[in-house]
């Protein structure tokens, strides 16, 4: 494959990312897919999903798991509802992750993504000990099917994500950095935070926003790729640095306009090809 196929995040039914059919007319080759609701997740439904993608030629590089329930409406809301943290779901939703790597299994993907929310900061949180032993579980789920988690950035410093990789200690737990996400929930620099984090990093978002004025407490704002604080020639260069060659995939999530969002989508595309040509991949 060649270095840095472009992507782009995209859903079958309703979920994140743009619809398949915008990917297509997008005339990307790799998407990052959000997994579709559970009563899509058949065998059927998985063998006539990559008849479709077949057709138009998209290899799908990670499925991201998600969940009923979830809400990215502000900071707090996140750390009340998203991924395996919220402790009332956290047992339902470990089993459904491992319904959605199957459901990856079936469609030939051997990398599954989440969000896995707002690990405890503190190592000695009661909490944390039981996160890790959840994301253990899951890691050998995914093992026995040779496939890797990779968990997306964005709710931790760069240090305590590494901690909490090193806790979980498993080998095939891995990084989806979103360099974006970084900035919009004010936990860090994302070019020093990737510098870190490099060697546990498989796959990437290209995302792009601009820091709020009270960082962690309020979000920044998400903006089109390139108008925002990431620098995305720097982003490119330091993946360049850490050896990362695989698809840049682009996230860009207001599903409300449609129109705009295939349109900045489109730029975002163009963008990155001048990148890659500028430097030489
Ligand atoms: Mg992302």
């Amino acid at each position: 494959m060649e270095s840095w196929p472009l992507g782009v995040f995209a859903s079958i039914d309703a979920g994140l990312g743009v619809c398949l059919d915008v990917a297509h007319q997008l005339g990307v080759k790799t998407i990052h897919l959000h997994t579709p609701q559970q009563e899509s997740r058949t065998e059927g439904q998985a063998r006539e999903f990559l008849a479709q993608l077949q057709d138009i030629g998209i290899t799908i590089t990670c499925v991201f798991g998600g969940f009923e329930g979830e809400s990215y409406a502000d900071i707090p809301t996140v750390k009340e509802t998203v991924g395996l943290v919220p402790p009332a779901t956290r047992s339902a939703r470990l089993a459904e992750m491992k319904e959605i790597a199957d459901f990856a299994r079936r469609l030939g993907v051997d990398v599954v993504g989440l969000h896995i929310g707002f690990v405890p900061h503190e190592a000695s949180d009661p909490d944390y000990r039981e996160i890790v032993a959840v994301t253990q579980d899951l890691c050998d789920h995914a093992a026995a099917q040779d496939q890797a988690i990779h968990l997306e950035t964005g709710q931790e410093p760069a240090d305590t994500l590494l901690q909490f990789l090193g806790d979980v200690d498993r080998k095939n737990l891995f990084i989806n950095f979103d360099p974006a996400n970084m900035i919009l929930y004010g936990v860090g620099e994302p070019i020093e935070a990737l510098q870190k984090l490099g060697p546990h990093v498989r796959s990437v978002h290209c995302k792009d926003a601009t820091w709020s004025d009270a960082p962690g407490v309020n979000w920044g704002a998400e903006v089109p790729l390139g108008e925002g604080d990431v620098g995305m020639e720097a982003y490119l260069r330091t993946l360049q640095t850490i050896g990362y060659t695989g698809p840049l995939t682009i996230e860009r999530e207001i599903p409300q306009e449609p129109a705009r969002q295939k349109a900045e989508i489109a730029g975002a595309l163009e963008l990155l090809n001048s990148l890659k040509n500028k430097l030489h991949t």
